[in-house]
């Protein structure tokens, strides 16, 4: 039986399904009702900002995926969003005046976007490949 997400008590009982199937508990110290799906877990600001500082040192997402202790599809998630979320900027210029890669990264770090724009290529190609 999972231990109490809320006080870590093992006093914990079944306390049927929910709407998806999944076996529901109940703490009996706490009374908390919870589904054990590590999947789910709440992950913290704290771990996300370690996931980003582990994202630009190009360390490879199973890598930081085992020592953050989260879900490879989790982070893979967590990295596609915030991925989303960065604008491409770098994508604007049409491709008659790229620029040097060394002069791309600059610009978007002078531009107040991060550096992950340059990088996430090679991440995404790490997890996927
Ligand atoms: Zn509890």
């Amino acid at each position: 039986m999972p231990a109490c997400p809320s006080c870590d008590s093992e006093a914990v009982v079944k306390n049927g399904f929910i709407h998806n199937g999944k076996q529901n508990h109940r703490c009996q110290d706490c009374g908390r009702q919870f589904v054990a799906n590590p999947e789910n877990k709440v992950i913290s600001d704290e771990t996300k900002s370690l996931i980003d500082k582990l994202l630009l040192e190009k360390i490879p997402m199973a890598g930081i995926a085992s020592v953050v202790d989260v879900s490879e599809p989790w982070l893979q998630g967590y990295v596609n969003e915030k991925y989303a979320s960065v604008p491409r900027q770098v994508n604007v210029r049409p491709n008659k005046s790229r620029l040097p890669i060394n002069r791309l990264i600059s610009q978007a770090v002078t531009s107040g976007s991060t550096v992950l724009i340059a990088e996430m290529p090679m991440i995404v190609a790490g997890a996927f490949g």
